[in-house]
């Protein structure tokens, strides 16, 4: 499966102080997922794994919750996922989102773990739960990137 990409440029872009900012900062110089950032560039969707206990880590993790080690591999999760569960916004989105409402959020199953992500290319109403939906990486103006997962067209 492809994985869609959009480019997000924002008419009024506001600069968010830091704290309300939906995009964490991703350099290594703040982070140490960094990883993370780099591989959704390379179009791969990645968490952590510990090495000692075998849990698979969500979000990625610098440190196991379950057993404390810092022994920590990162897997690829792939980029075919199927709807778990999913909303729509309507309204109350978070500063910056105002003007893509209504839009969806979901649950999507990947990997064995479940994510929640926004759920772009189709309505809440041609939403079903099973849909099979794919990884959508999203590049912000200044570079910066996150995910969301697109329904798969039938
Ligand atoms: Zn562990």
């Amino acid at each position: 499966m492809t994985v869609e990409f959009e480019k997000i440029k924002r008419q009024n872009m506001i600069k968010l102080p830091y704290m309300l900012d939906f995009y964490p900062l991703q350099d290594a110089k703040f982070t140490r997922i960094d990883r993370f950032f780099q591989n959704l560039k390379e179009r791969k969707l990645t968490t952590t794994k510990c090495k000692a206990c075998g849990k698979v880590l969500w979000p990625p993790r610098i440190m196991c919750p379950e057993c404390f080690s810092e022994n920590l591999e990162w897997i690829n999760l792939g980029v075919d996922g199927e709807l778990y569960a999913f909303t729509e916004m309507k309204l109350g989105a978070p500063l910056g989102f105002v003007e893509d409402v209504p839009f969806c959020i979901g649950l999507v199953k990947i990997g064995g773990l479940l994510i929640s992500a926004r759920i772009d290319g189709a309505k809440y109403e041609d939403l079903k739960i099973g849909d099979k939906v794919t990884l959508k990486i999203i590049e912000l103006e200044d570079d910066r990137i996150f995910y969301r997962f697109c329904k798969v067209k039938e």
